[in-house]
């Protein structure tokens, strides 16, 4: 769940500061400037909350959600990469299909 730390210079910082300022999760990282590292992470976090913030970075990277694999296809509609990968889409429409049956 560790990512490496990011290089960034100054003019990033103050970027990072605005956005820790609008109170924004985008501030949350880890980073590099002059050699020194910066942690950014939610303090007091609850379990839902990081897992919650877990799968948004992991989507945000392109990566599946359930298992972190880099998803290669793209959804035509957005052109941004699908939530899962090829095995967990197919998992999620079972588990779709099941869960009307159900009803
Ligand atoms: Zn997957």
């Amino acid at each position: 769940m560790a990512s490496k730390p990011k290089k960034i210079t100054v003019a990033d910082l103050n970027s990072i500061e605005k956005k820790l300022q609008k109170k924004s999760d985008e501030s949350i990282g880890n980073y590099i400037i002059n050699g020194y590292r910066i942690q950014i992470s939610k303090y007091n976090q609850s379990p839902t909350e990081r897992i919650r913030a877990f799968a948004k970075r992991r989507r945000e990277q392109g990566l599946c959600v359930a298992c972190g694999v880099k998803v290669k296809k793209l959804n035509e509609r957005t052109g941004l990469p699908y939530k899962y990968c090829d095995y967990h889409h197919e998992l999620a429409l079972e588990s779709r299909k099941s869960n009307v049956k159900l009803k």
